[in-house]
């Protein structure tokens, strides 16, 4: 045999032993999702131009979701990323079963891809958190351990948040204080977009305004409701999202949907204007 062919020969054995590696990886995880554990949690992780983040996050969580009590799927939903997510997520998909992919065809916020994801999701459980790990994947764990308590609905409140400054720690505390005083609906403080619930078909048919607030309808849907603690990590890579200028639009929007003040010093002011027309 020449040394050409001798080096194709090894060459094809090792894309064959390369390819039964693989294989066996994708049994033993199809084993993982088909095998002993009674339920399946489906976390939903939105993504907007998070290709330096999201690496980290599968590297980081897989291990953690592979140890917890019931199988789990994860929902990526690219919400119409600009940079290589689609392409990373397209990758992480094909390697490993476990992983779906929703794909937008431009960005629509975040609340849109949380509801897509939530409406394709399979599992008994649900959580919704964010691709930068500033949501920590441990918490999972605690949130199936209230799930088999009885509990429906997780809010995770945010003790501190090491990422964002003083002055967006500051006017989000602020806002929920407002919209608790002009609402009928009470938020939690320091909610954030890390909520988990078993009573996710109440939402996969209901709530569907175009303008979204999702953590403040998952906090006033009712059903058995607890609240998880942690402390929100710096993001692990990349700038947040959100702006000052996007975070105003996005409370403006809020207000006006879960408050009917604005709405009724409209009537009035229209009301006293005209009647001040008579005089
Ligand atoms: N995100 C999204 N669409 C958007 C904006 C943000 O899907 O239009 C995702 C983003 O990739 C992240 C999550 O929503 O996974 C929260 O955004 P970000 O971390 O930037 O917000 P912050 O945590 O700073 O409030
Ligand atoms: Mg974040």
């Amino acid at each position: 045999m020449s040394k050409k062919d001798k080096k194709k020969r090894t060459d094809s054995m090792e894309d064959k032993k390369k390819n039964e590696t693989r294989q066996s990886t994708m049994q033993n995880r199809m084993e993982n999702m088909n095998g002993q554990k009674p339920k399946t949690i489906s976390i939903v992780i939105s993504v907007y131009n998070e290709e330096k983040a999201l690496h980290e996050f599968y590297r980081e969580a897989t291990p953690i979701f592979e140890a917890l009590p019931w199988n789990y799927e994860l929902i990526f939903v690219n919400d119409g990323s600009a940079d290589a997510s689609g392409q990373i997520l397209a990758e992480l998909a094909a390697a490993d079963p476990r992983v779906r992919v929703i794909n937008f065809s431009r960005n629509f916020g975040h609340e849109a891809a949380m509801l897509a994801g939530l409406d394709h999701s399979i599992g008994e459980g649900i959580v919704c958190m964010d691709a930068d790990l500033q949501h920590p994947p441990e918490c999972v764990a605690q949130i199936i351990e209230r799930f088999e308590e009885g509990y429906e609905v997780i809010n995770m409140v945010r003790t501190k948040n090491k990422s964002a400054g003083f002055i967006k720690n500051l006017t989000s505390s602020a806002f929920y204080k407002f919209l608790n005083k002009i609402s009928d609906v009470k938020l939690e403080n320091n909610a954030s977009d890390f909520f988990a619930l078993t009573a996710a078909q109440v939402l996969k048919t209901n709530y569907r305004e175009k303008v979204r607030f999702l953590r403040g309808y998952v906090q006033n849907i009712g059903f058995n409701r607890t609240t998880i603690e942690y402390e929100a990590r710096a993001r692990v890579a990349g700038e947040s999202k959100y702006s000052i200028r996007k975070l105003f639009k996005f409370s403006i929007n809020t207000i006006l949907c879960f408050s009917d003040l604005p709405l009724k010093l409209g009537i009035y002011s229209g009301i006293i204007v005209g009647f001040l027309g008579l005089l």
